[in-house]
């Protein structure tokens, strides 16, 4: 596994391996001659602490793609003042060690100073497409302006042909492939499944923080998208009711700052519990947690 620090160094590794030699292909119709053929790259950035949740996502790179990169960034412009950014854990042995046995080729870890050169006067930054606005959006308002710009400067420095997401993030997720899709990048965005512990909270890093008492607490919020997808299941199929029976459900937690059911691909409210998606962002002490279910047909998409 090669560990880069700098753009040139990881971005020519990258393009390296999307342009590989196979000159020495016996099947190739033109014998002797130096061709390249284009290998799939794949992309999983991170901001580390990693746990089984970012490892499914590196899995499915591993299974799809040719090669895998991961990066380690603890994006300062994501976090507003007051926010966690200091105290958020950072054990980078451990984060290699795992990427290292789970199969990783490349693992880009830059300092701030290689991702924002000090210096600049009045960055050039990415504004969000709409699908930010609401839910993260309004709890933390410069939140997704801090994951486009350096997502996109992310996918400009490491040329992969696919980009794995997590599910836990379902509004990030969607903010990125908008993004994608909008300003015409050209790679392949993935979703990949919400990973869960066996007490049914979301693996999170932030889970980190938690005492003993407050992860107890924590159960709430997948306690309940848990009851509402099983209501969905048992046929009830009333938005209202079940965001109801979503927030009836959260207990024990110090503040709900959103549970919602929204659709699925714009976030905004629906009166369909069809292509949904429940979604739930509390405190416990003072660790914000985000947690959702999707609903209805067509689970995946
Ligand atoms: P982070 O390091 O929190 O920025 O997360 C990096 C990536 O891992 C994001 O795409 C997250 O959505 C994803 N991720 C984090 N936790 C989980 C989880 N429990 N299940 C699936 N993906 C996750």
């Amino acid at each position: 596994m090669e560990i880069f620090d700098t753009v040139d160094a990881v971005r020519t590794a990258v393009l390296r391996d999307r342009w590989r030699d196979s000159s020495d292909c016996e099947s190739s119709p033109i014998r002797n001659a130096k061709r390249t053929h284009a290998s799939s790259v794949g992309l999983v950035p991170t901001m580390g602490a990693l746990h089984a949740g970012h490892l499914s996502l590196v899995q499915r790179s591993v299974d799809r793609c040719d090669r895998t990169y991961v990066t380690i960034f603890l994006n300062p412009t994501q976090f507003a003042i007051g926010e966690d950014l200091d105290a958020y854990p950072k054990p980078l042995d451990a984060d290699l060690q795992m990427l290292r046995d789970a199969g990783v080729d490349g693992v880009f870890t830059p300092p701030i100073s290689v991702m924002y050169p000090p210096g600049e006067i009045g960055p050039c930054h990415i504004t969000p497409p709409a699908v930010a606005d609401a839910l993260e959006g309004q709890s933390r308002p410069t939140h997704f302006a801090g994951v486009c710009t350096v997502v996109a400067k992310l996918f400009h420095i490491l040329p992969a042909t696919d980009a794995f997401f997590g599910k836990k993030d379902y509004q990030q997720w969607r903010v990125i492939e908008t993004m994608v899709r909008q300003l015409n990048f050209d790679i392949r965005v993935h979703g990949c499944p919400l990973v869960r512990d066996d007490d049914g909270v979301a693996l999170s890093s932030r889970n980190a923080y938690l005492s003993d008492e407050e992860r107890v607490r924590a159960r709430s919020l997948s306690r309940s998208l848990a009851q509402v997808q099983q209501a969905v299941s048992d046929g009830d199929d009333d938005v209202d009711r079940l965001t109801e029976s979503l927030r009836r459900g959260l207990s024990g937690l110090d503040a709900v700052h959103y549970a919602v059911i929204r659709n699925r691909h714009t976030l905004r409210p629906t009166d369909t519990v069809d292509r949904s998606v429940a979604l739930v962002a509390a405190t416990v002490g003072d660790t914000r947690l985000i947690d959702n279910v999707e609903l209805g047909s067509d689970v995946g998409t």
